[in-house]
């Protein structure tokens, strides 16, 4: 269930590698990433949140050579010179990327925590402005842009994304050629990471990391994809964030219906022109960062166990933030607590959460699931059933449980925890036969898993049941996809009645 989920694990990293959605655009990036890195650190509105991350590494000292040449030599000799320099450092690196060397390297402890530490420290300034911000509807509305965006490539449609996208985003993406004979679907996000959060003029920007998949229809080809973006968003200063239902789905900024808009930006139902960044976030960049065809042979395939033993991640505010849920719930007693939600909570739907996914029965657990961790596990589980594989998780145990973040904003709690568990972990064929794993040696590994709840929910932990709606006490046996429960209505997914589980990461992934 761990090493695959969102990566062919025999695929090398490789340098930013780019789809022919956004052609010249793209070209302009990547020439941008490999050779002129200090371009992009410099450029207002970006500034230091591409220094991390996933770049090709090694185009530095090149860079500076081209700007001295620019800088020193007449036109007619420098550019014909940095055309042979350009295709020298082509050649060379694909000379190297042949003798299997990797470009990247995989971020270190002391890297992640201080990417953790900067990123937690903007996002506090930024709340301080705006104090409706949450992270976890943030999250939302990076889905649904996403998702609405790739849905709607090549159509018309992509008009309703006018107050969400920048215009020269949309134009591309609309009128490019290859994107009216390309049509996406099946679209899977996995992770949203927040990379950085800053301030530029008079604009506030948040960039993000997105893990998803996607099958691409070309010429009555499919081909599915796995797929790292760096989307940047922007928003004017001073903007206050909406509420949990006018960013959990795109609605218009102005009065809240359905996004629907002229190709000119003018909400169809209330008539507002909308200008992208004056009432809601917009995207004012994509990068796609790593694109990988998805092979079913990877189902099967093992690889050693990576950050098992590196030390837990903590937030730099956990202390701030538990005098405030205690705060919030007159608690008594903070480690009793803690205690009563690792035993309660986490506990029982890692269990639980395990062993739906071990029987390939992934209904069982969505009333546990936030939709987007319910929809990106699911791929994976139909990705095995039409291999007819199965992956076995046989006696699961809990080592340890640490407590690596928690977070309360206006609408939700979220509680981040690090479980260190060990099982025997393998793949079998319908006829049992074992293709990958083991049965008889353990495997140990840890999981940062983030869990969450709205505001003045206040079920006892002690007396939440693991498989009765939260709302109306029913059985939780008839969730359907959405996580509506039959016998009473409500939407449990959201965290408005109970815990919900919302985010899965690796714990060599795993920077807050
Ligand atoms: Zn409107
Ligand atoms: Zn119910």
């Amino acid at each position: 269930m761990r090493q695959y989920i969102f990566q062919d694990p025999k695929a090398k990293r490789r340098a930013i590698h780019f789809a022919g959605i956004f052609s010249i655009f793209s070209i302009i990036v990547l020439l941008i990433f490999l050779f002129i890195p200090e371009i992009s650190l410099a450029r207002p509105g970006g500034g230091q949140s591409y220094s991390g991350g996933s770049g090709s590494g090694g185009g530095d000292g090149i860079a500076g050579l081209i700007f001295w040449i620019i800088l020193q030599l007449p036109p007619q000799i420098s550019v014909p010179l940095i055309i042979v320099i350009i295709v020298f450092y082509f050649l060379k690196n694909k000379k190297e990327k042949n003798h299997n060397q990797t470009i990247t390297s995989a971020p270190t402890y002391s890297n992640k925590f201080n990417e953790f530490n900067s990123v937690e420290s903007s996002l506090e300034t930024l709340k301080q402005q705006d104090p409706d911000f949450s992270r976890l509807l943030f999250w939302d509305f990076v889905g649904s842009v996403y998702h609405k965006f790739y849905s709607y490539l090549g159509e018309s449609a992509l008009k309703n994304l006018k107050p969400f996208v920048a215009d020269y985003i949309l134009n591309e993406a609309q009128n490019n050629p290859l994107n009216k004979q390309t049509n996406i679907s099946e679209i899977v996000i996995g992770n949203i990471k927040l990379v950085s959060v800053y301030e530029s003029g008079d604009y506030t920007g948040i960039v993000v990391d997105i893990k998803s998949n996607y099958t691409q229809t070309k010429a009555g080809k499919s081909t599915r994809f796995i797929l790292t973006e760096r989307w940047m968003f922007n928003r004017k200063k001073g903007v206050l964030s909406k509420a949990p239902e006018q960013m959990r789905d795109l609605k218009c900024p102005a009065c809240g219906a359905p996004a629907d808009f002229t190709d000119a930006g003018e909400c169809t139902h209330c008539g507002t022109f909308i200008v992208a960044g004056e009432m809601q976030w917009f995207v004012n960049q994509i990068t796609i960062i790593r694109q990988e065809v998805f092979k079913t042979k990877g189902l099967a395939h093992y690889e050693q166990e990576v950050g098992t033993d590196y030390p837990t991640v903590v937030s730099p505010l956990i202390d701030t933030y538990i005098q405030r849920f205690v705060q919030n719930h007159q608690l008594q007693d903070w480690s009793s607590y803690w205690q009563n939600f690792t035993d309660n909570i986490a506990y029982k739907y890692f269990t639980e959460i395990y062993k739906a996914w071990s029987e390939m029965q992934w209904q069982k657990a969505r009333h546990l699931l936030s939709d987007r961790l319910y929809e990106s596990y699911n791929f994976w589980i139909e990705a095995y059933k039409r291999e007819h594989l199965q992956n076995k998780l046989d006696n699961l145990s809990i080592k340890k449980i640490d407590m690596a973040a928690i977070e309360v904003d206006k609408y939700y709690e979220a509680f981040t925890v690090r479980i260190f568990a060990s099982c025997y972990d393998y793949v079998i064929n319908q006829e049992g036969k074992i293709l990958g794993g083991s049965r008889k040696k353990a495997r140990y590994f840890s999981e940062y898993w983030t869990f969450m709840r709205r505001n003045g929910v206040e079920i006892k932990e002690s007396e939440f049941s693991l498989h009765n709606c939260p709302n109306c006490g029913a059985p939780a046996d008839k969730m359907g996809q959405a996580a509506v429960c039959e016998y009473c209505g409500a939407k449990i997914s959201n965290g408005d009645f109970s815990w919900i589980l919302t985010r899965i990461v690796q714990d060599e992934e795993y920077a807050g």
